[in-house]
């Protein structure tokens, strides 16, 4: 294995749901729903494949779906991308954030991402020979956020990107305005690109808003916009994302997305686009039923005896384990199987500096009630 990617072993998802498979244990770990989206949408699926949609689209994605993200950005963002040639449909968003990454950074240029990362945004950079700065999500009045100064403190002579994951996975953080507005300003100072992984963009609850980094003056132009059908559908397993950018942006991505894989498969480009037309009532509801579930499952660690950080989007809840005598959620996630029967991620593996994210553990509440609910009977007996 090459040098720069030698830090990374099995993803931590793929090292838990094998955990949670072989113990039996409830997976609580990887955030994919146990539910299917909207059947009308599945439908749709069947019917490309049985129509014939079965031979390469055109690289860029199909047209129906290009013209279905563009619209959905005008109508909810107010935000216009030309469908041909500002949109870009790939593999996942996780393809969206490597083409990105790969397209804007030469070797040994600087990304600067906040910390706890999803995991896979450190390999884009170490694919891309550019190098990480993390800025540190600290607790403040329950929710992660980070400190403006030292954002602008992480930006050198070699940042040329900004990653920005908002509504934040693994924290459960959704940026205000003025967060955004920290990150914008520095993008604008420094003539960063930001790159935004926006894939929560639907799942945030109460009276929070989600914000695209993009709206904020000055932020269009250099913004590479990335979103995906997984979360926002239920359909993880379809790997169907899209990216909207200016035009130089964008085609910089689709130079990059062309020799990855070439193209992204057919049939579930026609399901979204008619999803993003269609099932806006749909994800009404699935937002509002994620957010019972998170009550469900905060109440729950709460009376587990977790200290509980609410969260205000996304699948996920941090939990603090002190309050139950531990001291080490990687030591406590791997122990959790035998002693409560149910699977967690420990947030410190994304982090540079383990140590400050060591008391935490990630618990998902993308599940049915009754094993949200089982699975807090079985934690209560950690007390
Ligand atoms: N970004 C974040 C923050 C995620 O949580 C995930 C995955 N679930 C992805 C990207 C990957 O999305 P996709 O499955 O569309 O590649
Ligand atoms: N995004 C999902 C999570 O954070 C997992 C995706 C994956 O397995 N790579 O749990």
């Amino acid at each position: 294995l090459v040098r720069r990617m030698r830090e990374f072993g099995p993803t931590v998802f793929a090292t838990m749901t094998k955990l949670a498979v072989e113990t039996g244990s409830i997976n609580l770990g990887q955030g994919f729903p146990d539910t299917d989206g909207p059947p009308r949408m599945l439908d749709r699926a069947v019917e490309a494949i049985r129509g014939g949609l079965n031979q390469y689209p055109p690289g860029p994605g199909v047209p129906e779906l290009r013209q279905a993200v563009s619209d959905h950005r005008k109508q909810w963002y107010g935000l216009a991308y030309d469908p041909d040639g500002e949109v870009l449909v790939t593999v996942g968003a996780t393809e969206a954030i490597a083409a990105a990454v790969l397209a804007v950074c030469e070797p040994g240029d600087e990304v600067i991402v906040f910390e706890p990362f999803y995991d896979s945004y450190t390999a884009a950079v170490a694919l891309a020979g550019a190098v990480r700065r993390p800025v540190t999500l600290r607790v403040d009045a329950g929710r992660f956020t980070f400190d403006p100064a030292e954002l602008a403190a992480a930006a050198g002579p070699r940042t040329r990107a900004v990653l920005v994951n908002s509504p934040h996975n693994p924290t459960g953080t959704v940026f205000t305005r003025e967060e955004l507005e920290a990150i914008a300003r520095l993008c604008r100072e420094r003539d960063l690109v930001a790159i935004t992984d926006e894939v929560y963009e639907h799942l945030v609850f109460d009276d929070a808003e989600h914000i695209p980094l993009a709206t904020l003056p000055g932020m269009r132009e250099r913004t590479i916009m990335i979103s995906s059908a997984g979360k926002s559908f239920s359909v993880t397993g379809w790997k169907t994302g899209w990216v909207c950018a200016p035009e130089p942006l964008l085609r910089a991505v689709q130079t990059v997305k062309q020799f990855l894989t070439f193209t992204s498969s057919a049939p579930w480009q026609l399901a979204v686009a008619y999803a993003l037309r269609e099932e806006t009532a749909w994800v009404a509801g699935q937002r509002a039923g994620l957010q019972a579930k998170r009550d469900r499952l905060v109440a729950g660690l709460e009376e587990a005896g977790f200290g509980v950080l609410r969260p205000a989007g996304t699948y996920f809840v941090q939990t603090d384990i002190r309050p139950l005598g531990f001291d080490d959620g990687l030591d406590l996630a791997m122990r959790l199987p035998e002693l409560a029967g149910v699977v967690a991620i420990p947030t410190q593996v994304f982090y540079d500096h383990p140590s400050r994210g060591r008391h935490y553990l990630r618990f998902a509440f993308c599940k049915r009630d009754e094993v949200i609910e089982e699975a807090v009977a079985r934690l209560r007996s950690l007390r």
